[in-house]
């Protein structure tokens, strides 16, 4: 079998019409004895908000800081903006909130981002406009010239989504941006991702919060162990394409044959739920009813919550186990 260097396959990623926002294939990290990634592959497109999810110590926080190339990995390879990653030229095109920071308490806001505009490289003449932008977009504008260590933790991590923004970047990774956020907050970074969307920047957003990645994500990798264990739309992770809930009225013997005929059916007190038809198959399964004299009042394609799903997959996981310990080598 032909073996291709790192650097040749590199430069088939970069020379897509559109190299993928993130590529990465098979990246493990070990920290000693532990394996915080087992061998993490996933393709995350421009333009994207991908959400990564998953439960605490399943690895989300390592794999952005290798994404961003705040850490190197034992073994695997991935690329961001076409570039390997640790790549120093794509870095200057990333933007990253991590989980755990904080500024220099004695640092005025205005003050933070202007030294993320120099760490950053962003020309002088740009600074004043990149920081009364990214003061805007995190809703700080009247908070400019007060000290850090007066904010409120809400508004240090506003501050954060900010220097994450300066310059514009292709690509934002934001760890749990909004854990220390009230509602208010929750919700103004949730408009601040579809504001980054509508521009064309992809966002790479880790959370524990199902909600959140429910809200505004594209698609989502569950990710557990170091391993993505599913990938897909909202609508794919919840099977929303092939579990129905029917409200139906009179249903003949003739009608009750055929429902049974199309899919897996429990009849319930307030109605009836059958899996596995595919959504194409509706209209004719609605046509087929009504036909043998059965009154439709209501059909509606009903997935799992996210909830229910994620934690069925993190139970199919365990394979044995009875925690979610972090696995040794
Ligand atoms: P959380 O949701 O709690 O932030 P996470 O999904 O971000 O978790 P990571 O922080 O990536 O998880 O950690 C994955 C595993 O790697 C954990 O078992 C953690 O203890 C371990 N780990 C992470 N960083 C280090 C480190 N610097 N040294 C040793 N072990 C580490």
């Amino acid at each position: 079998m032909q073996t291709r260097s790192i650097e040749e396959t590199a430069a088939d990623v970069a020379a897509l019409p559109a190299s993928p926002a993130i590529h990465s294939q098979g990246l493990v990290k070990r920290y000693g004895s532990i394996v915080a990634l087992d061998g993490l592959s996933m393709t995350v497109p421009r333009g994207e908000v991908f959400g990564f999810l998953g439960p605490n110590g399943a690895g989300k926080t390592t794999a952005v800081k290798l994404l961003v190339g705040l850490t190197r990995p034992s073994g695997g390879e991935g690329w961001v903006l076409g570039a390997p990653i640790g790549d120093r030229e794509a870095r200057r095109r990333i933007g990253y909130l991590p989980e755990l920071f904080r500024y220099q308490d004695w640092l005025e806001a205005r003050e933070v981002l202007s030294l993320h505009c120099e760490l950053a490289g962003i020309p002088r003449r740009r600074r004043a406009a990149e920081i009364a932008e990214a003061l805007d977009l995190v809703g700080l504008t009247d908070r400019a010239g007060d000290r850090v260590g007066t904010f409120s933790k809400g508004m240090q991590q506003r501050l954060g989504l900010g220097v994450a923004l300066l310059g514009g970047p292709e690509l934002v990774l934001l760890d749990e941006p909004t854990s220390a956020l009230d509602p208010v907050g929750r919700h103004d970074v949730r408009e601040l991702i579809r504001t980054l969307r509508a521009r064309g920047t992809t966002v790479f957003l880790n959370s524990h919060m199902l909600t959140e990645v429910e809200q505004v994500c594209d698609r989502v990798a569950v990710v557990d162990r170091g391993q993505v264990i599913a990938l897909g739309t909202m609508d794919e992770l919840r099977g929303a394409d092939t579990l129905l809930r029917l409200r139906l009225g009179r249903v003949s013997e003739a009608a009750l044959e055929a429902l049974h005929r199309a899919g897996a059916l429990d009849v319930e007190a307030d109605g009836y739920t059958l899996r596995g038809v595919g959504r194409d198959a509706v209209p004719g399964l609605v046509a087929q009813l009504v036909g043998l004299g059965c009154e439709v009042y209501a059909v509606e394609p009903r997935g799992q919550s996210l909830e229910d799903r994620f934690l069925e997959l993190l139970g199919g996981n365990d394979a044995g186990a009875d925690n979610r310990a972090p696995h040794h080598s």
